[in-house]
C-alpha cells in the first residue's frame, strides 16, 4: 500500500498543478505573470533602477567614476537594468559561471526593459528640442502625432556584444552578452553585429584593482576585420543612406552584462570609434549593460 503522503501529494497535485521552479530562487512559488520563469516574490525582489542618479554611467548611487582624471567616457551614456545586488551577483553568477543557459531569455528581457527605458529617454529630449512644450500633456497632440512621433522616436542602429577571448568562450560554451542582445535584437529589429574582437585574453578582472583593469582592457579590443561583417556594416551604412538616415551619427550600443569600473566599455568604445572612422562614419555609443555595480 502507498504511504498516505505519497496518495495526498497526488491528489493536491491534480487539484492544483505544481507551480514551475523559480530560475531564481528555485522555489516553486505563484509565477510572475509578466517576467515568465520567476516567481512572484523574486519579481518583487528585482532592484530595478528605474531613475539612473548618474545620467552618464547610469548608476544608481553616488558616482565618483565618471568625475575621475582619465578623462570624460567616451559614451553617450550607460544605462543598466538593475542593481547588483548581492542576489543579482548569484542570478549572474548562475548564468555565466555556472553555464545556467535557460536565464538567458529571461535576463535578455530584463537587459530589453532597459533598452526602452533609454529609448524613452532620448526620445524625449529629441521631441522636447522639436515639439512644443506641452506635447506630453496634450493627449489629441499625442494622438495626432503618433505616426509622426512613431517615425521620431528614437532607436539604436547596432548592437554590438561585447566580446569574450577563446579561451573564455570554450570554457563557457557561449557569450553571455550576444545572447541577451540577440533578445533585444529580435524585440526590437536592431540588427547584432560582432563588430569587436578581443586582442588579448585578460585575466578575470574580479581580482584586480580599478587602475589595473583600466590598464589591462585597454588594448584588449579592436574592431573587427573580418570581410563578411564589414561588409554587413557596408550594407547597412548604404541602407541608411537610402532612407536619408545618415545626416544622423550612426548609433550604436554596446552590450555587456555587467558595468563595473567602465574600463570594458571605454575600450570596446575606443575600437569601435576607429572602426567607424577607417568607414568614414560618425557614430554615437552607448552601452547597455544588465547590471550596474
Ligand atoms: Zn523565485
Ligand atoms: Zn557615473
Amino acid at each position: 500500500m502507498r504511504p498516505l503522503t505519497s496518495w495526498m501529494k497526488q491528489a493536491r497535485s491534480i487539484i492544483a498543478p505544481s507551480q514551475p521552479e523559480c530560475l531564481f530562487c528555485g522555489r516553486r512559488g505563484r509565477p510572475s505573470p509578466e517576467w515568465p520563469g520567476i516567481c512572484l516574490h523574486c519579481q518583487h525582489g528585482i532592484p530595478w533602477i528605474r531613475i539612473p542618479r548618474c545620467q552618464t554611467c547610469g548608476r544608481h548611487v553616488g558616482c565618483p567614476d565618471c568625475s575621475r582624471s582619465h578623462g570624460p567616457l567616451p559614451i553617450r551614456c550607460n544605462r543598466s537594468a538593475v542593481a547588483y545586488t548581492s542576489e543579482m551577483r548569484e542570478i549572474l553568477g548562475q548564468y555565466k559561471y555556472r553555464g545556467n543557459e535557460r536565464l538567458a531569455p529571461l535576463l535578455g528581457r530584463m537587459l530589453d526593459r532597459a533598452y526602452a527605458l533609454l529609448q524613452q529617454e532620448q526620445s524625449g529630449q529629441a521631441l522636447n528640442g522639436a515639439q512644443p512644450s506641452n506635447f506630453f500633456s496634450e493627449p489629441r497632440t499625442l494622438l495626432q502625432s503618433m505616426p509622426h512621433m512613431q517615425s521620431n522616436l528614437w532607436q539604436a542602429d547596432i548592437l554590438v556584444p561585447v566580446p569574450v577571448s577563446a579561451v573564455r568562450l570554450s570554457e563557457r560554451g557561449f557569450n553571455q552578452a550576444e545572447r541577451m542582445a540577440e533578445v533585444v535584437s529580435l524585440r526590437r529589429g536592431i540588427p547584432q553585429l560582432p563588430l569587436l574582437v578581443r586582442t588579448q585574453h585578460t585575466a578575470k578582472q574580479s581580482f584586480k584593482s580599478r587602475r589595473e583593469r583600466l590598464a589591462d582592457m585597454k588594448h584588449a579590443f579592436a574592431g573587427n576585420t573580418d570581410s563578411a561583417v564589414l561588409q554587413s556594416l557596408k550594407e547597412h551604412l548604404n541602407s541608411r543612406a537610402s532612407h536619408q538616415l545618415e545626416q544622423r551619427p550612426l548609433r550604436i550600443i554596446i552590450v555587456d552584462d555587467i558595468y563595473t569600473t567602465g574600463s570594458t566599455i571605454r575600450a570596446c568604445a575606443g575600437a569601435l570609434q576607429q572602426l567607424c572612422r577607417s568607414l568614414d562614419c560618425t557614430a554615437e555609443i552607448y552601452s547597455l549593460t544588465w547590471a550596474r555595480s
